[in-house]
């Protein structure tokens, strides 16, 4: 185990911009560094992104390794695997974090694996805490509880891995918040030495297609959710609508995925996205804590339900008990009239 227990954030890079998630990672992983005396690290891999290992300071790294080479262009799992887990090597970090995007939930088994290290996946909360072994009640302190749902989101577990180290771990997207970038703050950059063998160049990316996602539920400030309630396609044009008139996006329950009436890139919970809106408005939702587990951190929550025992209103701020296809077409005339 290391002498100093540094914190360590895996930070992914599409053509030198910063996941989110990873800059939502800095600033856990301060949190996290502060009980245990320890400093933030980035590790960044990439091909010129020297200007984002400065840009990661202000979010919370103390210390960038950069690994900036030709063979680091575009994410490969062999390569960068090699440099993730070299540099864990020789530094030997107390806790690992990767978010929980499909790089992160390709590099970090393969790290975890040449490691010999623990590997929690998808976790939704990190703390540290103590621990009693209850076959030897010896006490691990200062370890990464690894919080995340399990059967299905029915309980929430808390994880530890007393003996392994690195406690590595990857972490949902959205579920942290990121610190305001503060320009004042001092870190290092340092560049690192990478070496690849024939091995691990053996696949080449010949070339590469991008799609950008036509909805940005994250950064919407209203987010307004249609659920198997609705009843079909057409009702779910309510739920445009009223998005439209809000200026927020659209977002939907994985029951309305699964019927049909709208993509599953508008998915809101545990297996689609983690929201924050300023407000969030649930019709014909039933708030099952799958769906919950990505919306009850909204500012405002607003859930219009038939039925007055709905989970979904144990966490509404405001309540309409009613018949969605009635209640969206006032609240949009409301907004239209207001508009006038
Ligand atoms: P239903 O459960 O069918 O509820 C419909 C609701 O609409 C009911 O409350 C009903 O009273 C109400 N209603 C009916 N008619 C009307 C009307 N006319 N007006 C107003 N209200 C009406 N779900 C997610 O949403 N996101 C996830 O990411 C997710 N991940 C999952 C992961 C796992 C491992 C598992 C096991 C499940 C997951 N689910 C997820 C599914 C989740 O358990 C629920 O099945 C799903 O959220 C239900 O969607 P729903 O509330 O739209 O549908």
């Amino acid at each position: 185990m290391s002498e100093q227990r540094n914190v360590w954030v895996f930070v992914e890079q599409t053509d030198g911009q910063p996941a989110d998630v990873s800059l939502e990672l800095l600033a856990k992983a301060q949190e996290l560094a502060r009980p245990l005396g320890g400093q933030v690290w980035a590790l960044l891999c990439g091909r010129d992104v020297g200007a984002l290992a400065q840009a990661l300071i202000p979010y919370g790294a103390d210390r960038v390794l950069l690994a900036d080479d030709a063979d680091l262009d575009v994410y490969r799992t062999q390569p960068y695997a090699r440099v993730v887990a070299d540099q864990a090597r020789a530094h030997k970090p107390y806790i690992f974090l990767f978010g929980a995007t499909p790089v992160g939930r390709d590099l970090a088994p393969r790290v975890a694996s040449a490691l010999r290290a623990g590997l929690t996946a998808d976790c939704t909360d990190l703390q540290i805490g103590d621990y009693t072994a209850r076959s030897d009640k010896q006490l691990y302190q200062d370890l990464l509880y690894q919080i995340r749902p399990a059967f299905g989101g029915n309980v929430m577990a808390t994880i530890v891995n007393p003996r392994g180290h690195p406690q590595m771990a990857t972490v949902r997207e959205g579920v942290m918040r990121r610190r305001e970038p503060d320009l004042a703050r001092q870190g290092v950059v340092e560049a690192v030495p990478v070496a690849f063998d024939a091995c691990d160049l053996a696949l080449q990316v010949l070339s590469r297609e991008t799609r950008r996602s036509t909805v940005d539920l994250k950064a919407a400030p209203v987010v307004v959710s249609g659920g198997a309630g609705l009843g079909g396609k057409e009702e779910f044009e309510l739920i445009r609508e009223l998005a439209h008139l809000l200026g927020g996006e659209v977002g939907a329950s994985r029951a309305a995925v699964d019927a049909g009436y709208i993509g599953r890139e508008h998915q809101v919970g545990q297996t689609g996205l983690t929201v924050r809106p300023r407000l969030y408005i649930a019709a014909g939702i039933s708030g099952a804590v799958q769906h919950r587990a990505g919306m009850d951190q909204s500012n405002k929550i607003i859930a219009i339900n038939t039925d007055p025992n709905a989970p979904i209103f144990q966490v509404a701020h405001y309540k309409i008990v009613g018949d969605a296809a009635e209640v969206l077409p006032l609240l949009i005339q409301a907004l239209r009239d207001k508009a006038k």
